[in-house]
């Protein structure tokens, strides 16, 4: 099956921009066809525009082919590029299943391409049947984050799976927070499903928020229509370098996990002792959902303090709550001795 019914028709006809570095592919040892600088500062080539070398060690580690794999200036460019490639703007519609990450709205505001909301049901699980009845042929992105955002659950297996069969649009899974859950991640579905898109990034378990790399998992024809319309040079030489040496570390990624999830279950159980702590949600993500008595008074205490925590109370389902990210065990410590002075 394809999925090029799903695609604007403009992105279906494009030609895409040909860079000097994408035209010639052969092996050479002089090259006068980039206007750039002959001289070497170790950065003065364009850097690989479909960056091959760290799609290998991605993929071999994804158990998934590097054809398989875009990747975008964060996760943020891809969720952007996904939007532009299927959503006509004031035609078509994605749809969210708030509360959730804020950048699908926000991307989808900016390509003036509106945005259907069904609520995640009180366990926070998606509403099968009511994203099916809200769907028709112009629901063209469903956006599934899993672990989700800012609830720190993962959603059941089934119920994603459902929707990625009978959802008539492209169903996108963002596992920005897969390697803190205990479920396994969607890459496994791709082969049965051509309208799915699975997304990871380094932000997260990895510690690369500053070097902008997101990962994009999906069928050869979509990871065409991304390479299609994405800026030519979109990962830049240092960023591939960074996440190539980062790659070569692996342990210290699993490491990073393993302390978190440690740290997530004696913050749990600290919080749980505190009598103005009304609810602290199950996580499967580095961060807690808690709900407390007067979260902005909680929120200011501190800041005071000189520690910054998410104020998600007035988000939909979230009344009450705050976003905690797990820490170092010394920052862990300092928030919890703090919240014991406050009252
Ligand atoms: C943090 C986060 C991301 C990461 O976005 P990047 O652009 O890759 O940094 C993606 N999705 C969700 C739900 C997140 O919380």
């Amino acid at each position: 099956m394809s999925i090029n019914h799903l695609v604007r028709p403009n992105i279906l006809r494009l030609t895409p921009y040909s860079s000097a570095r994408s035209e010639y592919k052969g092996r050479a040892d002089i090259f006068l066809d980039a206007n750039e600088n002959p001289y070497d500062t170790g950065y003065n080539r364009y850097p690989d525009p479909l960056q091959w070398k760290l799609k290998e060690k991605i993929g071999a580690l994804k158990g998934i082919a590097p054809e398989y794999i875009f990747l975008g200036n964060g996760s943020d460019e891809a969720i952007d590029l996904l939007i532009r490639i299927f959503c006509e703007p004031g035609a078509d519609h994605i749809i969210t299943l708030p509360p959730t990450y804020g950048m699908y709205k926000v991307s989808a505001d900016i390509a003036n391409v509106a945005v259907k909301e069904v609520l995640l049901d009180k366990n926070f699980q998606p509403d099968v049947e009511a994203i099916l009845a809200a769907a028709d042929s112009h629901s063209k992105l469903l956006f599934l984050c899993s672990p989700n955002n800012p609830t720190a659950n993962s959603f059941a297996l089934d119920k994603v799976e459902q929707l990625v069969a009978r959802f008539p649009g492209m169903v996108v899974v963002d596992e920005a927070y897969i390697d803190f859950s205990g479920q396994p991640g969607c890459i496994g579905l791709l082969a049965e499903y051509p309208n799915l898109v699975v997304m990871q990034t380094f932000s997260k378990a990895w510690g690369l928020a500053g070097i902008r790399l997101g990962m994009a998992f999906a069928s050869e024809e979509v990871i065409a229509l991304f390479n299609k319309v994405k800026p030519p040079y979109n990962i830049n030489q240092l960023t591939q370098e960074a996440a190539l040496k980062a790659l070569d570390k692996q342990q210290q990624q699993k490491e990073w996990v393993q302390q978190i999830l440690g740290q997530r279950v004696l913050l749990t159980q600290y919080l749980s002792g505190l009598a103005f702590v009304q609810r602290i949600y199950p996580s499967d993500a580095n961060f807690l959902l808690v709900k407390v008595e007067n979260p902005r008074a909680v929120y200011d205490f501190l800041v005071q303090r000189g520690i910054i925590v998410r104020d998600r109370s007035r988000v939909a389902l979230c009344e009450g709550c705050l976003r905690i990210t797990i820490g170092t065990p010394e920052e862990n410590e300092l928030f919890f001795k703090a919240l014991l002075d406050y009252f």
